[in-house]
């Protein structure tokens, strides 16, 4: 019977797309072989390579002047490739703390600078939310401004679009990246481990303005260094070939779908869906203001905590998997990526209705 994966990462595939891969597993193209076994230097590869930008660069409507490199290392990896690409001959830069992705930056970036943490969180009408970006005091000496437009672990957005006029933003786009229409162009680096709404775990995207090349610290490691991968077409080391021609199939999936502008609107009727079915009871809750909710990850309480187990047990047996919130906040989280169907959603509210009507 249907399964639907609510994880935050890695996350649901698409299933045409999984289907595709299993048919072309072992003889890909007619190849008689698996794409994860050719070279990444022949032909073969880099077709499916330049394709896969090229969907990419269409999807999110990505102007001539910024690269796309595709990498290692994950988010994670981003929170020291930002600062060793990005500070020049600065010392400092303006790090938005906003929730757990966000702080985990400023982290990582000490060991290169001296961050100036603008601390965005406030309650608003007893709910989580975040200051509006005119609010935001940026400092002179900052090499740039980094920011998390969506808190996978706490369920906020940040979906305004940034105009800080010459300031270099970076953002971490990680688990809201193709869910709505982007503004390429209001940013210097964009970046964004691909395990949520690209594709399986062990690929990074990252998309930086042009100008913003050749300014890396001597000790970058090379694979981080932004102006090598793109000397070298994001082939300096062996790529994750297999994970990026999966991407690439995910890239033509949501083409299919009607592309960015159509799956900003299903996942918009998702989140209506859950929040409202949230919102229209006691028995559920979420304490995150409308404004700031987010649309990817959605983490909700039970009234009663005691209940929380019996939840977990009853939703998994419903074919309703991974709801179990991040240690960090505990109760429940659905994250709902573009891969996740409307009727996925739909499954989940019937049975939280259901199951306040058994245990309310
Ligand atoms: N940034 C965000 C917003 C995330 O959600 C995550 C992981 O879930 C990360 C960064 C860390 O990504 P990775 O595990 O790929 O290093």
């Amino acid at each position: 019977s249907q399964v639907y994966n609510f994880s935050s990462g890695p996350a649901m595939l698409p299933a045409e797309v999984l289907k595709q891969a299993q048919q072309e597993l072992v003889d890909w193209q007619g190849l008689g072989t698996s794409v994860m076994e050719i070279s990444h230097r022949g032909k073969e590869f880099i077709g499916v390579a330049e394709e896969a930008e090229q969907d990419f660069r269409d999807l999110l409507q990505i102007p001539s002047n910024y690269k796309v490199l595709f990498c290692h290392g994950g988010g994670r990896g981003q929170f020291a490739g930002v600062p060793l690409n990005l500070l020049g001959d600065k010392t400092s830069a303006d790090y938005v703390d906003g929730g757990y992705w966000a702080a985990s930056a400023v982290k990582e970036a000490k060991k290169y600078c001296t961050p100036n943490v603008i601390d965005a969180k406030v309650t608003v009408d007893g709910l989580r939310a975040i200051k509006p970006m005119r609010e935001w005091q940026l400092s002179d000496n900052a090499a740039y401004l980094h920011y998390c437009p969506n808190e996978t672990i706490d369920g906020i957005a940040i979906e305004e679009t940034p105009d800080f006029g010459d300031a270099i933003v970076a953002a971490d786009f990680s688990s809201t990246i193709l869910s709505r229409p982007l503004d390429v162009s209001r940013y210097g680096v964009i970046y964004a481990g691909a395990q949520k709404n690209i594709g399986p775990a062990g690929l990074t995207l990252v998309v930086v303005r042009e100008d913003l090349l050749g300014k890396a610290h001597n000790a970058c490691p090379s694979i981080l260094d932004y102006t090598v991968l793109n000397d070298n077409d994001s082939m300096f080391n062996t790529p994750p070939t297999f994970a990026w021609y999966l991407a690439g199939l995910v890239f033509k999936w949501l083409k299919k779908q009607g592309g960015v502008a159509a799956i900003d609107q299903i996942n918009q009727q998702k989140a209506d869906l859950l929040y409202g079915v949230i919102d229209k009871s006691d028995f559920y809750r979420n304490d995150v203001s409308p404004a700031n909710r987010s649309r990817m990850n959605v983490p909700f309480q039970l009234a009663d905590s005691a209940l929380d187990k019996v939840f977990l047990e009853e939703s998994f047996a419903a074919g309703l998997h991974a709801l179990k919130g991040h240690r960090v906040v505990g109760g429940m989280r659905a994250s709902i990526y573009n891969a996740m169907p409307l009727a996925g959603v739909q499954a989940l509210t019937d049975f939280m209705v259901d199951f306040e009507r058994r245990h309310g």
